[in-house]
């Protein structure tokens, strides 16, 4: 499994300097063990998903297995 979904893309709180406006067919709120489930099972089906998340976004590289540094990443 890719850490970066095949199509699409990802804005951080970095990126968004303006209001973005976007007209998904689904709106997933979170990012965890449902919603990205949810999200991509839709995606795969071929909805337009848009996930809103609130935590910051970390790929399987970022995390260094150490429970101190990994906890409050995930
Ligand atoms: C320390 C720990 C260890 C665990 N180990 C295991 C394990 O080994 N096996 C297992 O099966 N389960 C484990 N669990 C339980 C598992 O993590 C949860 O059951 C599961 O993550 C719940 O999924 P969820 O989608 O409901 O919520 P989460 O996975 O918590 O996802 C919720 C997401 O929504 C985001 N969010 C919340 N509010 C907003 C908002 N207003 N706007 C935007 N984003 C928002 C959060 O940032 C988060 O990313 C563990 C839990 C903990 C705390």
């Amino acid at each position: 499994m890719s850490d970066r979904p095949a199509t699409g893309r990802i804005l951080t709180g970095a990126d968004v300097r303006r209001d973005v406006e976007e007209r998904p067919d689904v709106c997933v709120v979170g990012s965890g063990a449902g919603g990205a489930v949810v999200a991509a099972r839709l995606a795969g089906m071929g909805a337009r998903v848009v996930v809103l998340e609130a935590g910051g976004h970390f790929t399987r590289g970022d995390y260094k297995m150490q429970e101190a540094v990994a906890y409050p990443q995930l």
